[in-house]
């Protein structure tokens, strides 16, 4: 990675640490997951609903902690809003995997801001940081689904 690249992603953090898009919990959200951190300190409750069509309609949270686990949360809400909760959980995935990754090599481009967190894949004590918000994501995707496969089916 160059050193511009690396500053710009530096930039990219330090202002959604700062902004924190999505920061705030829906009394509309029918699904929340609450994830700690305790190597860190940082924590993060993430709250959405889906609307009829799988989309994620809402998608709030709200915690306190490092600047990477508060930047990468608002990076989140910003890529997953309004999107098919199948492509959400792909985004996961992809970053889940770039953050594993120590190589360096390209991230996915579905990634958009997130990529901007490729850097801390290598150092292994912040990936937890970076990946917490998703993780609580993914968490309140499995609540819905369980949900939904255990409810009965419309007549
Ligand atoms: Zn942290």
């Amino acid at each position: 990675m160059s050193s511009e690249l690396e500053t710009l992603y530096q930039q990219v953090i330090l202002d959604h640490a700062r902004r924190r898009s999505g920061f705030g919990l829906s009394d509309v959200a029918t699904a929340r997951h609450h994830e700690l951190n305790p190597t860190c300190g940082d924590e993060i409750t993430v709250g959405i609903a889906l609307d009829a069509d799988g989309a994620i309609q809402t998608l709030g949270w709200e915690g306190q902690g490092c600047s990477i686990s508060m930047a990468s949360a608002s990076v989140m809400s910003e890529l997953c809003a309004n999107r098919d909760a199948a492509e959400v959980r792909a985004m996961i995935d992809d970053f889940r995997t770039m953050l594993r990754s120590r190589d360096g090599g390209e991230p996915p481009e579905s990634l958009e801001d997130a990529v901007a967190f490729q850097g801390v894949a290598r150092f292994v004590m912040r990936i937890k940081c970076a990946m917490l918000g998703w993780v609580a994501l993914e968490a309140c995707l499995d609540q819905l689904s369980t949900r939904d496969a255990a409810a009965p089916a419309a007549s």
